[in-house]
């Protein structure tokens, strides 16, 4: 570690002087990389324990929770819509005075104490950093699918259902997001095919009750898509019965896909270790194997990847950071 002569804390900025010479200057002690619930968390979290916190998050503060269209399960708050929750946690992280940065991070050079940052737009130093970024939705990798994406294709019904009015889509998935798609579409759509590779969905129970009881909705099971057809626009698919083999078409107007994420961690791939599915290997206090550097959210290897482990993750990343920087600096 480096030995600094001199350090003088201005305005929360901590400046440090060795042998005369300024090393550090307009050291964060936090960053934190993406606005979802996990970030936002942390950023309450950061700004109450008073760190020099900044935050940063590339297009729209959120995360993928801004398209659930209901939210059945954030304790308190029952029947609150996943933009609506966000919103909250946004007012709650600027009411306290965190200062987002729209800028996305490009490099980070972890050899220093002090970390550098490198986005598209600046260069920034810090003393502990926390990676929220979440996870994006997986593609299903087949012939067609990345031609008729915004065409038909979609993989967010809250966003792009409205399109569907009266019309035959086709959902993809078993778990809870594509349950919740198939039911979200059933009140806008004449029918909601639900596809699944299995004979039994991943989801919770409330939802699968909720879906069997909508009669517009059609479950084929054990089936699989092939391709997706269309000139311009979806026009329909192929899929396979895995259990007989058979192939057929069906004619649709939209396919909404839902199953499941992988992680976004591009540039932390190199110096993060990851389990087998890509997502970021954490131990309790939610530290990755570099030290002042955490994972909080659905970017993190966990059991279970909801709003509120989403939510503990950011406390307890801050609460990490803070005993790291008390020892460390
Ligand atoms: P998920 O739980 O991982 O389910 C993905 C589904 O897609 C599974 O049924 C899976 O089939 C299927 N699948 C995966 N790859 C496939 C492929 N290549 N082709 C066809 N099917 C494929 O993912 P999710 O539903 O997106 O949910 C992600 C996480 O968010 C979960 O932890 C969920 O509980 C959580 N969530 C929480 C809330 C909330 O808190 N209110 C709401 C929505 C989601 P198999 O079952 O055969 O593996």
């Amino acid at each position: 570690m480096i030995k600094y002569t001199t350090c003088y804390k201005i305005k929360g900025v901590r400046r440090c002087y060795s042998k005369g010479v300024i090393i550090i200057e307009n050291v964060y002690d936090l960053l934190i990389v993406g606005a979802g619930p996990a970030g936002m968390t942390a950023a309450i979290y950061a700004k109450r324990a008073k760190l020099n916190t900044l935050m940063f998050e590339k297009s729209f503060p959120g995360g993928q929770v801004v398209n659930t269209y209901e939210v059945d399960n954030y304790p308190g708050l029952p029947n609150i819509s996943g933009y609506e929750l966000v919103d909250k946690m946004r007012s709650h992280a600027e009411n306290l005075g965190i200062e987002i940065k729209t800028e996305e991070i490009n490099a980070i050079d972890i050899h220093e104490p002090v970390k550098v940052i490198k986005t598209d737009k600046n260069e920034y130093k810090t003393k502990t950093l926390i990676i929220a970024t979440g996870a994006k939705w997986k593609k299903l990798g087949v012939k067609g699918e990345k031609e008729l994406t915004g065409l038909g294709v979609s993989y967010c019904a809250t966003c792009d259902g409205a399109f569907y009015n009266g019309k035959t889509v086709a959902v993809i998935g078993g778990g809870d997001v594509a349950v919740e798609d198939a039911i979200f579409l059933s009140n806008l759509c004449k029918k909601v095919y639900l596809l699944h590779r299995r004979d039994e969905l991943r989801a919770v129970k409330i939802l699968q009750d909720k879906l069997f009881e909508l009669e517009n909705i059609e479950i084929l099971w054990n089936t699989q898509v092939k391709e997706v057809i269309g000139e311009n626009k979806v026009e329909k698919i192929t899929v396979i019965n895995t259990s007989t083999k058979d192939e057929y078409e069906l004619e649709i107007d939209g396919l909404f896909v839902g199953i499941g994420t992988e992680p976004n961690i591009n540039f932390f791939e190199d110096i993060l270790d990851k389990d087998a599915q890509g997502y970021i290997i954490t131990d309790v206090n939610c530290e990755t194997n570099v030290k002042g550097i955490y994972a909080a959210g659905d970017v993190a290897n966990k059991p279970l990847r909801q709003i509120v482990t989403a939510v503990s993750d950011g406390a307890v990343a801050v609460y990490s950071a803070e005993r790291y920087i008390i020892e460390n600096f």
